[in-house]
C-alpha cells in the first residue's frame, strides 16, 4: 500500500475530547455493574455484594509490541486479552475495563480508531464494557495500560496459594507457540531489513503467529468451572512461560511438583518450528512466554469432573516441597526445572 493512499488525520484536528467521543461512540455497556461509565469524572460500579478482583498492565512499544509486525487492531485486542487472562486466573469473570494511551504524534486519528476496533472487538467477544480512561500524548512512541475488573463470589476466587500434595496439576491448552511465533516475526522483521524488498514467507507458521499477535483468554474453563462446580485449589496464567508459573504457585503454596514431559502439551506446528530453529520443543513449552493459557491444579476428587473439559492436559502432580520442582523427561531423567521468565530489564 501506497503511504499517500492512507487516510491520516491529524490528532489536534479533533482534539482530546473530540478524540474520546469518537472513539469510544461505538461502545455500549451491557452489565448491570456498570451504573455510570464514560462521561463523568469517574465511573461508577456496583458490586451487589460479590468480590470485586482488578488487575492492571502496561503495554510500551518497542518493548511489549512492535509496529513492524503488530497490525494496530491486534495491539488493541491483545492488550485487553491479556488483562481479562489475569481475571480469569483468579476464577473470576471481568465484567469492566478501562484503556488508557499516551501517543506522540506520529499517530493519526485513523491508527488510534484502529487500535479502538480491536479494543471493541475484544469487548464484545468477552463481554466486558468500556467505562473509561485516559488519552494523553508522549514524546516518543505509544504506551497502553489497560485495567481489568471482575466479580466473583468469596468463595470463588482462585489464588497461587492453594496447591495441595497429591493436587493433580492441569492446563488448558498447547505451549510454546506464542514464543516461536514471536521468533518468526523478528527473523522476518530482520531479513525485511537486510533485504526490504522481500515477500515474508509466514504461510506455514499462521498459527504460530496467531497466538503470539492475537492470543485468546480462556474464559471457556472458567465458564466450565462454574457449570461443573469446580474450584481449583489455585491457578495462575502463563504469561511468562509454565516452569515460571509453576515456580510462583509452588513457593505461594510451598509445595513441589513433578512434570511429565511427555504430558506438555505441544502443538505440531511448535515441534515443527523449534527444530528448525534449533531449540528443543520442549525448552520452548517450558520457558516461552504469551501463551495465556490456565495453569491450575485440581483435588483429586474433582478430576473425573475436569478431565471431561474441552482441551484440557495434566501434566503432573503436587508433591512435597523438599522433593523439589522437577521435569521426569520421556528419557526417564528427573531434571530441576529452572525458571527463566521473561526479564524486560535485561540488555
Ligand atoms: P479527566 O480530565 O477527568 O481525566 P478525561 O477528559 O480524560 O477526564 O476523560 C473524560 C471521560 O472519557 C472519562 O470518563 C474518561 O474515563 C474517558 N476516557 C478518556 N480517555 C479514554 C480512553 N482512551 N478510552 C476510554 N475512555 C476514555
Ligand atoms: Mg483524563
Amino acid at each position: 500500500m501506497k503511504e499517500q493512499e492512507v487516510k491520516r488525520t491529524d490528532v489536534n484536528t479533533l482534539g482530546e475530547f473530540g478524540l474520546i467521543e469518537h472513539i469510544t461512540k461505538d461502545f455500549n455497556n451491557i452489565h448491570p455493574s456498570t451504573n455510570k461509565g464514560i462521561g463523568d469524572d469517574a465511573a461508577v460500579l456496583d458490586a451487589s455484594g460479590r468480590k470485586m478482583v482488578v488487575s492492571t498492565d502496561m503495554f510500551v512499544e518497542g518493548i511489549h509490541f512492535d509496529l513492524v509486525y503488530s497490525p494496530l487492531k491486534h495491539i488493541g485486542y491483545k492488550a485487553v486479552i491479556v488483562n481479562l487472562s489475569d481475571i480469569y486466573a483468579m476464577n473470576a469473570i471481568p465484567e469492566q475495563i478501562t484503556f488508557s494511551m499516551a501517543f506522540s504524534s506520529k499517530y493519526s486519528v485513523e491508527a488510534i480508531q484502529e487500535i479502538y476496533e480491536g479494543v471493541r472487538t475484544a469487548c464484545d467477544l468477552y463481554k466486558v464494557d468500556l467505562i473509561g480512561g485516559d488519552t494523553t500524548s508522549s514524546t516518543k512512541g505509544m504506551s497502553i495500560s489497560v485495567t481489568a475488573i471482575g466479580y466473583a463470589k468469596e468463595e470463588e476466587i482462585v489464588g497461587r496459594s492453594g496447591a495441595q500434595v497429591g493436587d493433580v496439576i492441569c492446563v488448558t491448552g498447547d505451549l510454546g507457540a506464542a514464543y516461536l511465533g514471536l521468533q518468526i516475526l523478528e527473523r522476518e522483521k530482520q531479513l525485511y531489513i537486510n533485504h526490504p524488498g522481500i515477500q515474508p514467507d509466514l504461510a506455514k507458521a499462521q498459527y504460530l503467529i496467531e497466538r503470539q499477535l492475537k492470543p485468546e483468554a480462556r474464559k471457556d474453563a472458567i465458564d466450565y468451572f462454574r457449570k461443573n462446580e469446580i474450584i481449583p485449589t489455585s491457578m495462575i496464567d502463563i504469561s511468562d512461560g509454565l516452569t515460571s508459573e509453576l515456580f510462583h504457585i509452588c513457593k505461594s503454596s510451598g509445595v513441589g511438583a513433578f512434570i511429565e514431559e511427555g504430558k506438555v502439551p505441544i502443538h505440531d506446528d511448535s515441534q515443527m518450528m523449534a527444530l528448525q530453529f534449533n531449540m528443543d520443543p520442549i525448552t520452548s513449552a517450558l520457558n516461552g512466554g504469551e501463551d495465556y493459557e490456565l495453569l491450575f491444579t485440581i483435588n483429586e476428587k474433582d478430576l473425573e469432573k475436569v478431565r471431561y473439559m474441552p482441551d484440557i492436559y495434566m501434566i503432573g502432580d503436587i508433591v512435597p516441597k523438599d522433593d523439589g520442582i522437577k521435569l521426569h523427561t520421556t528419557g526417564g531423567n528427573r531434571h530441576d526445572l529452572k525458571a527463566q521468565g521473561w526479564n524486560h530489564f535485561q540488555t
